[in-house]
């Protein structure tokens, strides 16, 4: 007994460690395939979806909490138009992150409605819904194998063929040609450490291969370089195009041409509308912008 006990215990903490973070959201759920807290209705339908477009995505009167005592959003109601992209800012804590947790099912709620293209998500299948989501995180957390392998994980089957197209659209290609091993380096905690930017390339790459109709890409919070950073936003902007995006922002300069944004403060959406329309209304965004202009002024001033 105890010997059974201490391995689920062990997946039980993996589990909810790894429910912090989007990093590995699709890792642990091929692990674990399902989500013992979060159960398919009998007969749940998958998505529908027409053809390959991008559904609309619908928040409507969402209450969380993820503890019975401590309510973390508060009646949030917010639509991303099909094909468009959403982002989220706001202090440390605010509810930002959870928004994408809970879009792709990883808590339910406790009132209120999330719809995609008029599908409440309690009423589909996790796996459906999943699979029309591609993630690309803050921290890409690599598996210990090859870099082929890790950028093939995005579609089970992929041939080498698609794995070298999509590393040549998200601009790793060269790199991984420059390295002694090719895509058979081993990456990871155990093999070749890639920086910052190398890993989220390696997540766009992996993203263009799911090729979802929903993207959910939560920032770095510390910038990378800005030649790196340009190159991201430049490719994530690609990705963006005609998917229903929602993008979790630490830079607001990296968001000024998203659809809509929304400002979050202790779990509410305090204003919204898109970055000029926030600017004329001089508000908690138009202080946060101000703030971040003159904090860039003073990093690129020392
Ligand atoms: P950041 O910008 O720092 O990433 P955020 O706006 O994304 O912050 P969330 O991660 O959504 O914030 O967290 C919102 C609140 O929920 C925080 O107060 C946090 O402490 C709390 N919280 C997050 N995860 C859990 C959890 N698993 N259990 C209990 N409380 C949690």
């Amino acid at each position: 007994m105890i010997q059974l006990y201490i391995p689920l215990n062990f997946l039980g903490v993996l589990y909810r460690e790894i429910k912090q973070s989007l990093a590995d959201m699709e890792k642990l759920f091929s692990l674990l395939d399902q989500n013992k807290e979060i159960a398919d209705k009998a007969d749940a339908p998958a998505l529908q979806l027409q053809g390959h477009l991008s559904p609309d995505v619908v928040f409507q009167g969402v209450n969380f909490s993820y503890e019975e005592k401590r309510q973390i959003l508060f009646d949030v109601d917010f639509k991303i138009a099909a094909g468009t992209t959403t982002a989220v800012v706001g202090h440390s804590g605010s509810g930002k992150s959870t928004l994408s947790r809970l879009l792709f099912r990883f808590y339910d709620i406790q009132s209120g409605a999330i719809q995609i293209g008029g599908q409440n998500i309690l009423d589909i299948t996790q796996h459906s819904l999943r699979q029309a989501i591609g993630i690309v995180p803050q921290d890409t957390v690599l598996f210990n194998d090859t870099i082929a392998y890790n950028i093939a994980y995005g579609k089970p089957g992929a041939t080498q063929d698609e794995v070298i197209a999509v590393a040549k659209a998200a601009y790793i290609h060269d790199f991984i040609e420059s390295l002694p091993d090719g895509y058979q380096t081993m990456v990871g905690e155990r093999g070749l450490k890639l920086s910052g930017g190398e890993k989220q390339r390696v997540a766009i790459a992996r993203t263009l291969l799911k090729d979802p109709v929903m993207m959910i890409f939560d920032e770095a919070t510390s910038a990378l370089d800005s030649k790196s950073e340009q190159m991201i936003q430049a490719q994530l902007k690609q990705i963006a195009k005609s998917r229903t995006s929602l993008v979790i922002a630490h830079r607001l300069s990296t968001i000024v041409d998203a659809h809509q944004i929304l400002v979050m403060d202790k779990g509410r959406i305090i204003e919204r509308g898109t970055h000029t329309e926030l600017m004329n209304l001089a508000g908690a965004y138009a202080q946060m912008w101000e703030r971040q202009q003159h904090s860039n002024l003073a990093t690129q001033e020392e």
